[in-house]
Formats: structure tokens, sequence, C-alpha cells
């Protein structure tokens, strides 16, 4: 693997945790050790802190079409090194290479979609209601962003943030997940590349409690943005409240899928397949209920069946593999006790159900598996699974369909089947999530507000909703 640098970058440095000390990054496929990496703690995060920023009042006056110019040519370069940083990301991630290539155009995606925003963050003119009056709305970045990043998308989710952080006149302050560092190290190799100045992009590994909290103690942070798991989403906002930091929270979901009986069921039976098994089924908008309505329930279940135990299942790096590992142990028995309580309710397991052996490789393939005759009482159907199990349920009515869907604190992303255009806004319109996939299974891009109701976060990622996290809103009234 073409090793990035294995260390923190802070005010365009590249520097070791100032106790020496290192944790390992290992490959989930084999579990063997593929780099070190800092572990930070009060001090360095401190010093990010600082360097991000010392170099804010220079970028946040610096004329938006040269930020856009900055954000272009990392895109460009991101997509200069696609190979390499997707090779980076499977050995470090697991996900098949082929994957690893689409998130690195994905990740690009969101740093060409915010260089374009930069250029049109309008503020706007109001009319007052005397004559000597003017009321002028100016858009500002906010301060300093925060990053806090998650190991299922290693390079999109950071760009994701960065891109409209630094589009918004902010600099940063990123925390990559401790799985998968060397994405984010890659990014801050190419972010000097492209001309990023000192301390505007600093990234920083450790103990996540410890970075964590000294983001949510320094006054010059005003933004942080997270995508992780609900519950460290909730003690984020604990933290926030102290300094009222401004948050963008992308958590946990728990996606349902409805096909209806007028559904084009090779479309839906395709989008399943793509939207449930990316990453083995480790994101958090993919499917894990699906309710299929009773009359093509058989159907759709036959032709389901055959394509799930299809799917090759091999380390990521590996022709042809669709299934990599997962990300580690904890993950592994996640999976394994949800299929084990679902068969101890009774559940019929028709595909899969267990670990797959791969020889010279770690415990960590699970089999593609359906379970076919799910209901809410298994673990399957009340929480995120975050592996490729796909439980799957009839029901009749539109209501029954609607209700099941909404039955959960979570409201990330819901996706349904129907070719009946009134059903489509009807069901659009009732269902209580962040997106909607209508006919749709794949609905990511960097145009679109991405972001969940409820439980599942607060605020929209993508388009210009995603700037509008990292602006200000300033009223100036301008007596004449
Ligand atoms: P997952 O369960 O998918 O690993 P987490 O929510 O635990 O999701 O992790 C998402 C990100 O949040 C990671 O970068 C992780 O290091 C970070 N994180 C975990 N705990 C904390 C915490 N107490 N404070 C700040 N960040 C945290």
């Amino acid at each position: 693997m073409p090793t990035p640098q294995s260390l923190c970058l802070i005010n365009n440095h590249f520097v070791p945790a100032d106790s020496g000390n290192t944790f390992p990054v290992t490959d989930p496929a084999t579990d063997k050790a593929i780099a070190s990496v800092p572990d930070c703690g009060s001090a360095e995060t401190w010093r990010a802190i600082e360097a991000a920023a010392a170099a804010l009042p220079e970028w946040r006056t610096r004329p938006a079409p040269a930020r856009a110019r900055v954000l272009r040519t990392m895109g460009d370069l991101m997509l200069r090194d696609q190979d390499r940083l997707a090779a980076i990301m499977t050995a470090e991630q697991g996900k098949p290479l082929a994957e690893a290539r689409g998130e690195i155009a994905y990740a690009a995606s969101f740093l060409f979609f915010s260089a374009g925003e930069a250029e049109r963050v309008y503020g706007q003119t109001v009319p007052a209601s005397a004559s000597d009056k003017r009321i002028l709305v100016l858009k500002q970045p906010v301060g300093v962003a925060a990053a806090i990043t998650p190991w299922n998308f290693p390079s999109a989710m950071i760009t994701r943030k960065l891109g409209p952080a630094l589009a918004a006149g902010c600099t940063i302050v990123i925390k990559p997940a401790e799985a998968t560092p060397l994405s984010a190290f890659a990014i801050g190799e190419i972010a000097i590349e492209a001309g990023v100045p000192a301390g505007v992009v600093n990234i920083i590994t450790g103990d996540p409690a410890t970075i964590g909290r000294e983001i949510f103690r320094h006054d010059a942070v005003r933004k942080v943005s997270f995508t992780g798991s609900t519950e460290v989403g909730k003690i984020l906002m604990d933290q926030a409240a102290n300094r009222i930091v401004k948050l963008s929270l992308e958590l946990g979901g728990h996606a349902p899928f409805i096909v209806f009986d007028d559904a084009d069921l090779d479309k839906a039976v395709a989008g399943l397949m793509a939207n449930k098994f990316r990453n083995a089924g480790q994101t958090c908008i993919c499917s894990n209920r699906v309710f299929v309505h009773e009359r093509v329930f058989a159907e759709f279940a036959q032709r389901l069946r055959a394509q799930v135990a299809a799917l090759k299942v091999g380390p990521g790096t590996h022709d042809g593999v669709q299934i990599g590992p997962l990300i580690d142990d904890a993950a592994v028995e996640k999976v394994a006790s949800h299929v084990a309580n679902a068969k101890s309710k009774g559940a019929k397991v028709t595909v899969g159900g267990d670990l797959v052996k791969v020889p010279d490789h770690a415990n960590r393939f699970f089999a593609p598996t359906l379970i076919e005759d799910a209901n809410p009482e298994m673990k399957c159907f009340s929480e995120e699974t975050f592996g490729p199990v796909v439980p799957m349920m009839k029901f009749s009515t539109e209501r029954e369909a609607i209700d099941l869907a909404n039955d959960t604190p979570f409201g990330l992303a819901a996706y349904f089947y129907t070719s009946n255009a009134s059903r489509l806004i009807r069901i659009a319109e009732a269902l209580d999530y962040g997106v909607v996939g209508a006919n749709d299974a794949a609905p990511s891009t960097a145009q679109a507000p991405f972001g969940g109701t409820k439980e599942s976060g607060l605020g929209r990622e993508g388009g210009h909703w995603g700037v509008e996290e990292y602006l200000e809103t300033k009223y100036v009234s301008w007596g004449v």
C-alpha cells in the first residue's frame, strides 16, 4: 500500500504526539497492523485549534474565487490520485477497491460542489420600514470548525465537512475515526499540495473523548460537525451546551425499504441490492427493514434470494469482490447476534447467516444474509445491524407500511418503490425521514441536502444547505 504520512497535521507540519505514543491501524481483512499513528491528547488538540484560529483572519477575507480555486485543486488532486487513495482506504477500512475508488470520486465531488458554492454565498438587502434606514444581511463564516468523522466513509465524510467549511471561509480541525486515519492524512497531504495555507486544515488523531472535550472547551471553535453514532452524538450535544456551539449531527439510521404491489420489481431488487450491500451493509442509510406487499412478496423474495446468494465475499483487494470484511470483531459480534436473535424468535434464514471462512484472513467476513419472516420483535428490526443482513416482512395496506416504517426513533433515510404517481407523493410526504428515495435507492449526492429527523440528527450536509451550516447571519441596521 502506498502509505501516506502517519503523522498529525498541525499548521501544515506533520507531527507526532508530544509523548511519542502511537496506536496501530490494522487491515480489517487480515487483522495485521499496517501503520501506527500519533496518540494525541489535549495539548496537541489545543495547538491544532490555535493554528486554525490564527489562520482564520486571512482565510475568511481571501476572496471567494481564490478559496474556490484551492478547493477545486484539491478535488483535481484527489482524482489524479484516485487509485492510490482507494488502496489506502481498502487497506484500513476493508471495502472492495471498486467501492473505494467510487468513494474517492464522491469525496472529490464535495470539494468541486463546495468550490462553486463558495462564490454564491449571497447576503441580502431588505426594504426597511423607515426611509433613513437600510437593512443589510451579511453571511459570514462562523469561525473555526471541527469535524469528527466515522470509519465507514473515511474520505467522503471528511470532504463533506471540509469542503463547505473552507468554502464558507472557516478553518477546520478534523478528528478522523481511530480505524481510518490514513485516508485523512492522505487528504492532509493533498490539501498542502493544493496550496491550502498553514492552519486552515488540521488533522489530529488520538483518544476521542479527550480530543472532543478540548474541541468543545476552546472558545475559537464555533461549529462542530459530527457523523457517527447516536450515542456519541448525544454526548456531543451535551458538551455543546456549555458554550452554545453550533452543531451538525448525522447519526444512526434504521432505513425502511417498502415495495408496493405496483412496483417495478426488477428495479426494486436492483435498488435494494446496491443500497443494502454497499460497504457490506455498514452505512447509515442502508436498508435495515424491508417491507414487501403480500401480493408480490414471494416473487420479490425469490429474485432476491438468487442475487444475495451470488454475491462474492472476500478481501477488498481481490478482483470482483462485492462484500469485504466487517470493520472489527465487535461489528461481527453485533451482526451475528442479530441473526441469532432472529433465529431464536423463529426466523427462517434462507441465505447466509454465518461467517464465511477466507483462508489466511481474519474471521471478519459475514455472509450476505436473508431473513424472510422478520418481525418487529426481532433485534434486526429494532436496532441498526450495520452488516449484510436483509430482514423482510409482509404487509397488506399502505397505512400499515407507513406505520411500520415510521415506528422508530430514527429518521435518516427511507426508500419505497411504486409505479403509482399519487401514491408516490403520498408516501414521500408521510415518511418521517430526512432523505426519501422514491424509486431510487442511491440518493447520496453532493448537491442535495442530506441529514435526518428525530434521533438521526440535526442539520443538513450537501448543496447550499451544507455551506449554510458554516455561516452566521449578521443583520446590519444602517442609518443613512
Ligand atoms: P461508530 O460506532 O461508527 O464507531 P462512533 O460514534 O463511536 O461511531 O464514532 C464516530 C466518531 O466519533 C469517531 O471519530 C470517534 O472517534 C468519535 N468519538 C467517539 N467517542 C467520542 C467522544 N466521546 N467525543 C468525541 N468524539 C468521539
